[in-house]
């Protein structure tokens, strides 16, 4: 028995190798963006009104990503990182200003326009992980597909992912059964299955141990490089920042030198 185990053990290894050449060699070499700017913002200001109070939460944003950039948003609290990631995501609406995402302008977008954009285009990882409790990993990670359908080569992508992240033997464990960072791996598995052109992340390792988090930039380095996709990420710990990366440092809702 035990060495049926480890026999299986075995054979799950290899074959998750095998598997993860396969993704590197076919399935990130996905089409690039037109044009070499990926994200445009143009006097971009975003201010919340809570009955009789205003809060600025961006002043006039004016910046430009190329496509594949690795940019950090880095600033005290308050100073607005989350909302802009909110806006790049279209999860929000800037007051004023114009964002542009590859070549589109978002405020010119229809609502399923902007839908299917936040669907197919942008991953998501976010404090919250949304994850269902009552599913299960795999499951949590396919979540986005589920209403246009799952084929047995997205569920196996799914999987592929979660062995990626570290948890190909949690496939079938549901949220409670996982760690905080278990459940953030999970979450970005999700982001990744849909192989995004934009990646938002706030605070991605902010709940992760230092190897986990080491796992996860890689992750996020992969998917730049081999897909071109551009990743946005809101932290407060410089460790992972490499000499060739953007960084956006935001003050009070305006960009400091
Ligand atoms: P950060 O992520 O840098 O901590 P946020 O973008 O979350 O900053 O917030 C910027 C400012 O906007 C803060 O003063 C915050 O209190 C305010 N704010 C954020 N979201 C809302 C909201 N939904 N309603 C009102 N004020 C908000
Ligand atoms: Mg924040």
């Amino acid at each position: 028995m035990l060495d049926e185990w480890s026999r299986r053990g075995r054979t799950l290894d290899e074959h998750g190798k095998q598997l993860l050449k396969t993704l590197k060699k076919q399935e990130f070499s996905t089409q690039q963006l037109a044009g070499s700017d990926l994200i445009q913002l143009q006097d971009v200001s975003k201010t919340y009104r809570r009955g009789p109070h205003e809060v600025a939460a961006l002043r006039g944003l004016t910046f430009e990503l190329p496509s594949a950039s690795f940019a950090f948003v880095l600033g005290p609290s308050g100073s607005g990182k989350s909302t802009l990631l909110q806006l790049l995501g279209a999860l929000d609406e800037p007051t004023s200003g114009e964002i542009t995402i590859a070549g589109e302008r978002l405020s010119g977008m229809s609502a399923s326009q902007r839908n299917t954009y936040r669907r197919e285009q942008v991953g998501f990882v976010f404090q919250s992980f949304n994850l269902l409790s009552n599913l299960s990993a795999v499951d949590n990670v396919l979540v986005p597909f589920l209403p246009s359908g799952v084929s047995a080569t997205l569920r196996s992508r799914a999987m592929e992912l979660l062995k990626v992240v570290g948890l190909g033997g949690r496939l079938d464990h549901r949220p409670n059964q996982l760690s905080g960072g278990e459940q953030q791996r999970v979450a970005i598995a999700r982001a990744l299955l849909k192989r995004p052109k934009l990646v938002l992340a706030d605070e991605p390792t902010g709940e992760l141990d230092s190897q986990t988090g080491a796992d996860v930039y890689r992750l996020l380095r992969d998917l730049r490089d081999q897909q071109q996709a551009t990743v946005i990420v809101v932290t407060h710990d410089p460790t992972f920042i490499q000499p060739d990366d953007q960084i956006l440092r935001l003050r009070d809702g305006r960009l400091a030198e």
